[in-house]
């Protein structure tokens, strides 16, 4: 930049307009000068060269006028005559002479100083002839005087006014030189204040035009920059700049761009970024997602087996870096133009691209045996499990809305089965044209009252005597015969239909409860709650309403719940539990073992019953693994007030051993099977008679 920059604006005009000044009095200067003496010299020119032309011929003209008069004496004869002309004479003379001093006085110049002596000589001459003529007058009279005039004087007078007339030729002459001169004089000092003149013009021009350009380039990139900070470019290059007031405002811009960059990262960040792993949140994935080239890929949609347990049972902080661990290790498993984000609580998403339906399963493995590997937290071990669902681009979907939703379910069929991965497709196996049509057939069959309780008794193995049962429903449909609940209740729960089942289950179990209550037949009933129930808040209304409604104590109702029903809203499903706990509802964590529940967490729960899943109870008596399973969780009950029931048991040898390794209750087709209302009514009459001969 030019070292005018260093220059404020108000400084560098003020230079500028200050030099066009001093330009502008210099030609005013220049101009009133050459004028002046422009003017000076005319009036010496008039004054002198014309008074001394006027000089030379006033000389004349008196010279003339004495000659006149002399020529008059010539021609009068008479003596007094003579007399008044003699004066008149005389004085012509003197004029001549005067006006000859005067122009000797007025012309003292070099140049006509050799004509003046010439003149005066002639006019000497003159003088002397004519005073010769004038003697010869008086001494032999006008006649013969004439002849002297003509002679002597006239000639004399005549060489007089000839250089008379020749001086004031030259004068003339002079004049005019001097006029030219002058002119000449004038046209140059006429040039030289042109010449000045454009000078400062074109002076004021080139520091005008400096100034402007000074002032708009830099203006011009300050637009610039500023156009391109509207843009989002902060690329730009800011110029190095002068210290004046544009230079203070493109360093003003450079640190207003510098903060609006620094503010609009920190709001991209925020927004698109979670602040706990660090990965890209909802947003942002959404935005990574729609600048992804798809021809295929794989959606991985993953979610912590328990965490909402861990994060209740070890506290927010170890959850935090739970779930920092997990982004990190799944950070490792992405290539090339894969995506990983944190949607929110324990789920992830990756978007693994140009993988098929064998790459992304793989993927999934791999993931979940990385997450297996135990995570030291705070110096405690902890297994982390995961389940995953898996949609396919395009197979399953093209929009990210549909693939989510896909890999979604998928996910939660996973969950379900316990499986670890499940694929959008298999998810579809359900939605068989077979189920769509049972949701008519399921609303029908609720109107029509197709739908049945079964009851499966519970046998206290301490006083061998049945205390409760368990409610199992069945379909009896018009043309399927009876059907189990595995056929149906998963569909109702995937299409919401069981807000409608539970309620109407809920309401039989307590009616069918509070009547047995009446006739002195004791039982607690259970019955089952899916995930959605735990969170619905009408259907425990509804239960309250209903205890109230048939006079049953609230405890006579037990309500299983599986720990995944815990899963996806940890907080309401909890504030629930604790709602029916506090009225006096039992509750009882079913086919504990299966899922991931740990009674580290279970102890935490408002729960008063445990159920070992089938899975650990078949064959306890010959297995030991399952019979080391079934005796800890026993024992762990007992230290944790939990009654325990074991599930499943079909053989004799089974209830022996739970018999002796202090299992409260039983619950198997070794008891019996689950039966229709008035039949299990029946049942349990006749095996709780005090003399009965129980089969067991
Ligand atoms: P669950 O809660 O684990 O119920 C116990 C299941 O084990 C019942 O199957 C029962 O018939 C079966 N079972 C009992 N003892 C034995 C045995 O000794 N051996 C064998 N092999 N099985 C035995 P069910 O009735 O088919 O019910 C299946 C599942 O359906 C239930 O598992 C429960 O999760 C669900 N379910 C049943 N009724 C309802 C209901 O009204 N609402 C909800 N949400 N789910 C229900
Ligand atoms: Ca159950
Ligand atoms: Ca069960």
């Amino acid at each position: 930049m030019t070292p005018m920059r260093d220059f404020s604006i108000r400084t560098r005009l003020m230079l500028v307009i200050s030099v066009l000044l001093v330009l502008l009095t210099i030609v005013a200067t220049l101009s009133y000068r050459g004028f002046q003496s422009l003017s000076h010299s005319a009036n010496d020119l008039v004054d002198r060269k014309v008074r001394l032309a006027l000089l030379a011929n006033r000389a004349n003209q008196h010279s003339q006028t004495a000659a006149n008069h002399l020529l008059r004496l010539l021609l009068t004869q008479e003596r007094d005559a003579r007399v008044p002309l003699y004066a008149a004479m005389d004085d012509a003379l003197g004029a001549a002479d005067q006006a000859l001093k005067q122009f000797e006085a007025a012309g003292a110049e070099k140049e006509i100083a050799g004509d003046m002596v010439t003149l005066r000589a002639l006019r000497d001459s003159y003088g002397e002839a004519f005073q010769e003529t004038v003697e010869q007058i008086e001494l032999a009279g006008p006649h013969s005087a004439k002849g002297h005039f003509e002679k002597e004087t006239e000639p004399a007078l005549m060489s007089l006014l000839a250089a008379t007339d020749r001086l004031a030729v030259t004068l003339q002459d002079e004049m005019q030189g001097e006029a030219q001169r002058l002119t000449a004089e004038a046209e140059t000092a006429q040039q030289r204040i042109v010449i000045v003149g454009l000078f400062a013009l074109l002076c004021g021009a080139a520091l005008g035009g400096l100034i402007a350009r000074g002032i708009s380039t830099p203006v011009n990139e300050a637009a610039a920059i500023a156009e391109g900070i509207a843009a989002g470019d902060y690329s730009r290059e800011i110029p190095s700049t002068g210290n004046d007031e544009i230079g203070s405002m493109l360093r003003a811009i450079g640190v207003m761009r510098q903060r609006i960059a620094e503010r609009e990262a920190h709001i991209t960040r925020i927004a698109y970024v979670d602040e706990l792993t660090d990965l890209a949140n909802r947003a942002g994935f959404l935005e990574d997602f729609s600048r992804t080239d798809r021809t295929n890929g794989a959606l991985l949609l993953l979610d912590i087996d328990r965490f909402s347990a861990i994060n209740k049972a070890l506290g927010h902080s170890i959850g935090d870096a739970m779930l920092r661990g997990v982004a990190q290790r799944l950070k490792a498993v992405l290539g090339e133009g894969d995506l990983l984000a944190r949607l929110w609580g324990d789920e992830f998403v990756l978007w693994l691209s140009s993988a098929d339906e064998h790459n992304a399963v793989g993927a999934a493995e791999r993931i979940r045996s990385a997450l297996s590997e135990p995570l030291t937290l705070d110096g405690q071990l902890l297994d982390l499990d995961a389940s995953i669902g898996i949609s396919l681009f395009p197979l399953d979907g093209t929009e990210l809305s549909q693939l989510l939703r896909r890999a979604d379910n998928a996910l939660r069929w996973a969950k379900r089965r316990h499986s670890g991965v499940a694929l959008a497709s298999h998810e579809d196996d359900e939605q068989t044209p077979e189920h769509l049509s049972l949701i008519g057939e399921m609303r029908r069959a609720l109107t029509e009252d197709h739908f049945v309780v079964f009851y499966q008794p519970k046998l206290d193995l301490k006083t061998r005597r049945v205390t409760g049962a368990e409610a199992l429903i069945r379909w009896r449909h018009p043309e399927r015969g009876l059907v189990p609940p595995g056929k149906f209740i998963p569909f109702a729960e995937q299409t919401g239909f069981i807000s409608e089942i539970t309620p109407w289950l809920v309401n039989r179990v307590v009616r069918d409860t509070a009547r047995w209550h009446r006739e002195g037949v004791q039982l607690v009933i259970s019955a089952n709650l899916s995930t959605q129930d735990l969170l619905n808040a009408e259907l425990i209304e509804g239960i309250f309403a209903a205890l109230d409604k048939e006079q049953l104590p609230p405890a006579a109702l037990c309500l299983e719940i599986t720990e995944s029903a815990l899963m996806d809203e940890p907080e309401l499903a909890l504030k629930h539990l604790d709602l029916l706990a506090q009225h006096g509802v039992k509750l009882a964590i079913d086919d504990y073992g299966s899922g991931q529940a740990s009674l580290a967490y279970v102890k935490d729960l408002p729960v008063h019953e445990l159920k070992i899943d089938r899975v650990f109870v078949t064959d306890v008596d010959t297995k030991p693994k399952n019979a080391a399973i079934v005796r800890s969780t026993v024992l762990l009950c007992q230290e944790l007030n939990l009654s325990v029931v074991a599930e499943g048991a079909e053989r004799e040898g089974e209830i022996k051993w739970l018999t002796q390794n202090g299992c409260d209750m039983v619950q198997g087709y070794g008891v019996a099977k689950p039966m229709p209302m008035e039949e299990f009514d029946q049942w349990v009459r006749k095996y709780n008679q005090p003399n009965s001969a129980s089969p067991l």
